[in-house]
């Protein structure tokens, strides 16, 4: 059983007349309730793997599924459904919409779900901002918040879809040390209590440390 298999992918990027082979023959299997970390210096394929895997872009070569659903045979409409029930994303540079509170960016992605009612969607936001500790500021907007929550905010908002995956590019490159790790362990707590599982990417060894398991990437290609 696995919840994203990402087989012998190839991702080309045309520059100018030149070919960049961001990533070669990838393969990895990631099992349910993992805490998985890509690991790689700046370069070396992290973000392209992980929009691959987020239905955000297509491999040039290869497969991908997500669960049992092969992504490359999906319609447009279908994968952004696909995104929408089983993906949640966190970013390095949080994301937020400025002039929505918190409680409105973490409630914003729940408004295309015709399957969520309003009363939930208000539970899940009040329910999402209190596991990231941040109950009391849900009526502040992102610049009346710190980094470190505004990423707590921004988690909430990857939670609030009820995601079985959780992706998230550089999550803490953007922050101190001390913080980062806190939005670490936050994220780990989330994924020993939800079972989410959860694929980051990150060049930092002390965020490595906290993975219970890491692929290796260095120059588009898996290196462990
Ligand atoms: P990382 O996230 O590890 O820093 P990336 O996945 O962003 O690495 O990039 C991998 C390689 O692909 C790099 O050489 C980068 O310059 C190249 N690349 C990424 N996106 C594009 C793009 N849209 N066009 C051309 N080259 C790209």
């Amino acid at each position: 059983m696995s919840v994203v298999r990402v087989e012998h992918v190839w991702k080309d990027y045309m520059l100018g007349t030149q070919t960049v082979h961001a990533l070669q023959d990838v393969s990895m299997v990631v099992a349910p309730g993992r805490f998985l970390a890509i690991a790689g210096p700046s370069g070396s394929g992290k973000t392209t793997l992980l929009n691959l895997i987020g239905c955000i872009d297509t491999p040039t070569k290869g497969d991908i599924f997500i669960g049992e659903e092969m992504v490359s045979r999906k319609t447009p409409d279908e994968l952004a459904d696909l995104r929408a029930r089983t993906l949640g994303f966190v970013f390095q540079t949080f994301n937020l919409l400025p002039v929505l509170s918190a409680a409105e960016n973490v409630e914003y992605p729940m408004l295309q779900r015709k399957d969520i009612s309003k009363k939930e969607r208000v539970a899940r936001v009040k329910h999402y901002l209190d596991t990231v500790g941040l109950g009391a500021k849900m009526h502040n907007r992102p610049n009346e918040l710190s980094g470190g929550q505004r990423q707590r905010v921004a988690i909430a908002r990857a939670l609030a879809g009820g995601p079985s995956i959780i992706l998230a590019d550089e999550p803490t490159a953007n922050l101190d040390s001390k913080t980062g790790e806190s939005i670490l362990t936050l994220m780990k707590h989330i994924n020993e209590t939800e079972r989410t599982t959860f694929v980051f990417s990150t060049h930092d060894f002390r965020i490595m440390e906290m993975a219970d398991r890491v692929v290796s990437v260095a120059d588009g290609r898996v290196v462990i």
